[in-house]
């Protein structure tokens, strides 16, 4: 017998000996359904005018690829601090800073970029002591341990901070910038660059329609997961990303910056409508009967809303329906004290406080609501810092429903154990299928039962790639893929 079989033999048997938290909860979900499965998990929540007592700013990870790697979007003062403020959770092992890869930066506002040299200097290692410069340059490895991609300024702001506050590592990163035709290059020549910096592409959107398509890319568990991006309209530049599998089940999550209006970015949203939509939602008008100290009229709400650049939840929530998002989650939540002196949109104190009837919970449900009854395809939710959202494949065996029945069932469990903010939002693609009959996307031909897509068009943008093993994705693969859209479900 090969050591392999007794490994598979082993940990079989330790698997279906192991003691579950209830007896609910035994059953068995082998590690490739739980690698298959996308998630998101929320680090901060709050707008601006945050942190909270409640809400740390923007950060989030995703797990796109199932091999235990993290992208990262946005990265806010105190993110790092968050991976070490995680509830306890038993059945599952907490996000590790070391997991992630790659940053993604929507724009260069404060509550979106504070926090990444703090994470970098964890990241790369503080040089040993007594290490000279020889020494050093043999330690360090080859490729950079993490890269980052943000708008123009991003490999400025890093770059600058890590030299003024003296920085010394012992690996490397690289900052990539997607570039608008107007922008400057920022250089990356020997002299200018920091010790522990490569140098970055400089990747400029298409000349035909400002979109930045096939950005990076990493080995997902049944293929290729391509980033796109394009830009949203804020009060200052700003991009949304676009994860998607470019093979089968074609899982996509549309994650946005900041934005009062992000049609720029539909044509990377549809076919296929993305699984999950996460917009913001920076403010909202609260109606008197939910908060009895509210006092901002409807039509204020609105107009400073998007004077600033930002959305109320209706905004999101239709812009989930022409799109035909599956799933909507509003995040970037209003964090200002409010006239009242009470936080405008706290988030709940747990997964079982969220259900509680106060008028904290009542605030947080008005939300949804509104922007539920613009969207009209289901609940939209509003998140919450640790709030994970899971995109299981909708291929997988045993059935779907077993699945979510069987992780909702352990998070409950777990919350009632341990009262925490800690809790899975369990999405499925097929909950909620998009009615081809309603939907806004131009160009569709339906073939044999499926709505089928146009080929992709190639942008010619170039790209030098430097290091890597991505050159060589056979795009063909995503040309005409069936979005599957059925009708019902
Ligand atoms: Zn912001
Ligand atoms: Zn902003």
């Amino acid at each position: 017998m090969t050591i392999a079989r007794i490994t598979t033999k082993l940990s079989r048997f330790l698997s279906s000996t192991r003691s579950l938290p209830t007896s609910r909860s035994a059953i068995y979900i082998p590690k490739k359904m739980l690698t298959s499965t996308m998630t998101v998990t929320f680090l901060g929540t709050s707008s601006g005018g945050g942190p909270s007592t409640s809400r740390n700013c923007s950060s989030l990870v995703a797990d796109v690829l199932g091999d235990n790697s993290l992208w990262m979007v946005d990265c806010a003062e105190g993110t790092l601090r968050q991976f070490h403020l995680q509830p306890y959770s038993t059945d599952r092992s907490n996000l590790r800073l070391s997991q992630v890869k790659k940053i993604f930066i929507t724009h260069m506002h404060a509550d979106h970029v504070i926090g990444i040299v703090p994470i970098l200097r964890n990241l790369l290692f503080p040089v040993p002591v007594g290490t000279n410069a020889a020494e050093l340059e043999a330690l360090r490895k080859p490729h950079p341990t993490i890269e980052i991609y943000g708008p123009a300024g991003i490999r400025t702001f890093v770059r600058s901070i890590l030299k003024m506050t003296l920085s010394r590592m012992s690996d490397k990163y690289v900052v990539h910038e997607l570039l608008a035709p107007t922008d400057q290059v920022t250089s990356c020549e020997p002299e200018v660059m920091h010790a522990n910096e490569v140098a970055g592409e400089d990747i400029f959107c298409s000349t035909e329609d400002g979109l930045w398509r096939g950005v990076t890319q990493g080995q997902g568990i049944f293929g290729p997961v391509m980033v796109d991006a394009g830009p949203i309209v804020h009060r200052d530049p700003c991009i949304g990303y676009v994860f998607r599998e470019a093979v089968q089940p074609f899982r996509k999550i549309v994650i946005l910056g900041d934005t009062c209006d992000p049609s720029a970015i539909m044509p990377l949203c549809i076919y296929p409508s993305p699984s999950l939509l996460i917009h913001e939602a920076a403010d909202a008008h609260i109606p008197q009967e939910i908060d009895p100290k509210a006092r901002r009229p409807y039509d204020v709400v609105k107009e400073k809303a998007i004077a600033r650049g930002h959305s109320l939840p209706e905004m999101a929530g239709a812009f989930a329906k022409t799109i035909g998002a599956q799933k909507l989650v509003l995040n970037h939540l209003g964090g200002r004290q409010s006239i009242s002196n009470f936080l405008r949109f706290p988030a709940p104190n747990s997964a079982e406080g969220y259900r509680l009837t106060n008028i904290r919970s009542n605030v947080i449900a008005e939300i949804e609501r509104q922007a539920s009854e613009a969207w009209g395809m289901g609940t939209a939710r509003a998140a919450w810092d640790f709030m994970r959202v899971a995109l299981p494949n909708p291929d997988s065996f045993p059935p779907q429903t077993a699945v979510n029945d069987q992780l909702t069932t352990q998070d409950q469990t777990q919350d009632s154990a341990h009262p925490t903010a800690y809790n899975t939002w369990e999405t499925s693609h097929t909950e909620t299928r998009l009615d081809p009959s309603t939907t806004a996307n131009p160009g569709r031909h339906r073939e044999r039962g499926h709505w089928r897509t146009r080929p992709s068009r190639h942008d010619g943008v170039y790209r030098k790639r430097q290091y890597g093993d991505s050159d060589n994705v056979d795009l063909s693969q995503n040309r005409n893929h069936g979005a599957q859209m059925k009708r019902g479900s």
